[in-house]
């Protein structure tokens, strides 16, 4: 007995290879079987017939524990659901609840009242662990994928200095990312247009993306800049994933196009990117 058969769909199973007509059967939360199952018995039976039965989609970027926060977190996951999304990479371009920088909270939460987070927030974390923790408990709609975040992790250990840091701040910085990984996050994000990240030296990046590195986390960025110096900005992204050892994701491939070059300048990007493969 099956908890779940959805019947006669066409499945595509995300591996590339070509649909095929067959019956998906569930239980304990599990896909137990694909195939033609005529005879199978379940306590929830889904006519999928002229539908496509795929699994659950993943979207990579997203800033979704910015929100979960609120009272109607609930209703804002239903657009996910209703496209077919069932997991959400999150804490994106250097921004993450947490680590709670306990010690900046004020600046913290100020910089986050720019991203739609109310100013008047108080979590009750202080650790990746402890939010994930928190989440959990909260119940989440969708599964999360966290990454570790520069910005709260900078904020953390340098408050709003504008200026490189110190080799003894690099070393705290890379503790905080260490317990971000043992955590359970899968890479690392920046923000470089932004503040914090905006002060940081590549220097300081590459070795931040090396400790995710070291348990397997990709680099994901938000580059340094998104106008008239995009493909230095790409290059930069390059440099960090090549010395960290790192895969690369970046987050916004685009230019704003205010001085009528948006697409030279994007294709520079690409040429950049050509270069390495
Ligand atoms: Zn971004």
């Amino acid at each position: 007995m099956f908890d779940i058969l959805i019947r006669g769909g066409r499945v595509v199973d995300g591996t590339g290879g070509p649909s095929q007509k067959a019956d998906v059967a569930v239980k304990g939360g599990r896909i137990a079987e694909v195939g033609n199952l005529p005879g199978a018995e379940s306590r929830l039976a889904i006519d999928a017939e002229g539908k496509v039965v795929a699994p659950g989609f993943i979207d990579i970027h997203s800033h979704n524990e910015l929100y979960v926060i609120r009272d109607d977190y609930r209703e804002l996951f239903e657009s996910y659901l209703r496209q077919g999304i069932t997991t959400c990479v999150v804490s994106n371009c250097g921004w993450s609840l947490a680590p709670w920088p306990r010690e900046h909270g004020d600046l913290f939460r100020s910089t986050l009242h720019s991203m739609g987070v109310s100013g008047r927030f108080q979590p009750e974390w202080e650790t990746q662990e402890e939010f994930m923790e928190w989440l959990r408990k909260r119940g989440l709609p969708v599964n999360f994928v966290p990454l570790s975040a520069h910005g709260p992790i900078r904020i953390a250990v340098m408050g709003s200095q504008a200026r490189f840091c110190t080799p003894e701040e690099l070393e705290k910085m890379k503790g905080l990312v260490r317990r971000d990984m043992e955590a359970g996050c899968r890479g690392f994000s920046t923000g470089l247009t932004y503040f914090p990240g905006m002060y940081a030296h590549t220097d300081e990046i590459v070795e931040l993306a090396r400790v995710s590195r070291e348990y397997g986390g990709r680099y994901v960025t938000h580059v340094r800049s998104l106008t008239d110096t995009f493909d230095r900005a790409v290059e930069e992204a390059v440099e960090i994933a090549e010395r960290s050892g790192s895969s690369l994701q970046i987050s916004h491939f685009m230019c704003v196009p205010n001085l009528g070059r948006a697409a030279d300048l994007v294709y520079a990007a690409v040429d950049v990117l050509e270069k390495i493969n």
